[in-house]
């Protein structure tokens, strides 16, 4: 019999169906909750292809929080990036105070829950209690946003978007040659502008 024969090649790399995995029996991996982990989150851009698992209500807040960037200066991220690079983890050295949240230095939380991968610090990052009051935009900030449609609640990505479809909405080109939206537009591209030399896009 001739074990090199291309049948038998056929046979051999034939693959059996993977058992699917239930998603009910993983536990929502939020440290304290019991709710079946039905969502997956992205671990983040070290980890691709890694996934948590959380209840509905946690992926959403994981992903609310997961912009590593948010509020941070360019320096900051320049920063940030560099040590990525040379292999150290998020710790999130921003001048931020971590205990408000329970969350030590360490990533050891009082009950026992150890944060390795920072997300949960990342969290307490982007609104540490003690600035929660501070607004996140200023006075031209705000006015610049309001004229652009959105709120103090647009993070950069979301004011790029906006902008880049409000300009194609706007443009005579995209009317058929009608100018009769040319100060709205002049508009727009003014508060862009604003936002992008203030940094905050
Ligand atoms: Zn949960």
């Amino acid at each position: 019999m001739n074990l090199n024969s291309p049948i038998f090649d056929r046979i051999r790399t034939k693959s059996r169906p993977q058992p699917r995995q239930e998603p009910t029996q993983i536990r929502c991996e939020f440290p304290g909750c019991t709710l079946p982990g039905e969502h997956r989150a992205p671990m983040g851009r070290l980890r691709e292809g890694q996934y948590f698992c959380f209840c509905i209500e946690h992926v959403r807040e994981y992903n609310a929080s997961y912009n590593y960037f948010q509020g941070m200066t360019d320096n900051d991220v320049a920063k940030y990036q560099k040590e990525a690079v040379i292999g150290h983890r998020p710790t999130w050295t921003m001048g931020v105070n971590r205990t408000a949240r329970g969350f030590r230095e360490d990533g050891v939380d009082p009950a026992g829950f150890k944060d390795d991968l920072g997300m949960f610090r990342a969290r307490s990052y982007r609104r540490p209690a003690a600035e929660a009051a501070k607004p996140r935009y200023g006075v031209a900030a705000m006015k610049a946003l309001t004229n652009l449609g959105l709120d103090d609640t647009a993070d950069a990505e979301t004011i790029k978007a906006r902008y880049k479809e409000l300009v194609k909405r706007l443009h005579p080109d995209a009317n058929g040659g009608d100018r009769s939206r040319e100060d709205k537009l002049r508009e727009i591209i003014q508060a862009y502008n604003y936002l992008r030399s203030a940094k905050l896009v």
